[in-house]
Formats: C-alpha cells, structure tokens, sequence
C-alpha cells in the first residue's frame, strides 16, 4: 500500500548525533549479524533523539528507504508501518504517529528544559 508521508518536521538534530560520525548508518546490507551495524543501532537507539527519528522515519517513507533511523533498520520500519496500517488503516496510522510526534517533543524539550535548570542551578 502506499503511504503517504505525514509531514512532521524534522527532528531536532544538532549536528552531535552519532548519525552524523559514523558512516556505518547507511550500510549496503542490514545484517544484525554484522557487528558494524549492531553498532549503528545501538548508537542510535540510545540517541537523545531516539523515538522522535523513529516516528519520523515511520512517517517519511519515502525519505528513509535507506538508512537506521532512531534504532530501526528499513526493513523493521517495513515492519512496523504494516501492523500500523493492519490495526488502524492508513489515516489512522498517520493520526497514531502524529500523536506520537508530539508526545515525543514535548518530552524532548521538557528534558532539554530540565537539563538547562540543572546546569544554571549547579553553576
Ligand atoms: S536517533 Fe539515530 S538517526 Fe536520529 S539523530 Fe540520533 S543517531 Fe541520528
């Protein structure tokens, strides 16, 4: 089925993220087997920006054919895109991710909020 994109914008990512270092990102194959790729995911998995670059990539097929984004591989992502649209159709998947979107940056940026409170009150 084609899905179209959810038009979410685009994580918040600074430039830090270890997408941004390591080439093993975009690898030709997505063996977990393959240590190098095992790496990538665990890297990115544990990305401050984790679960919003998921839900993107959920939402962005088009633009994440290739490449881990927020922990998955494509074919996870294949994946995961088939149980949404099983459970809730496709409008109802993109509402689902929508929703998830913004969960995710309000989290995000509370804890972006947080961590600035702690470094003034430490300093
Ligand atoms: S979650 Fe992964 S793809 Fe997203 S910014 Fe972090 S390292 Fe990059």
């Amino acid at each position: 089925m084609e899905w179209k994109a959810a038009e979410l914008p685009m994580p918040p990512a600074t430039g830090a993220e270890p997408c941004f270092k390591v080439d093993a990102f975009f690898p030709e194959e997505y063996g977990l087997d393959d240590p190098e790729v095992r790496s990538a995911l665990a890297l990115c998995g544990g990305c401050d920006l984790a679960r919003l670059c998921m839900v993107w990539s959920l939402a962005h097929p088009g633009m994440t054919e290739a490449g881990i984004w927020g922990g998955t591989t494509p074919y996870q992502r294949r994946s995961i895109r088939r149980r949404l649209i099983g459970r809730w159709g496709q409008a109802g998947a993109q509402e689902h991710l929508r929703a998830s979107y913004r969960e995710a940056l309000s989290k995000f940026r509370a804890r972006d909020r947080d961590v600035g409170f702690c470094r003034q009150g430490s300093a």
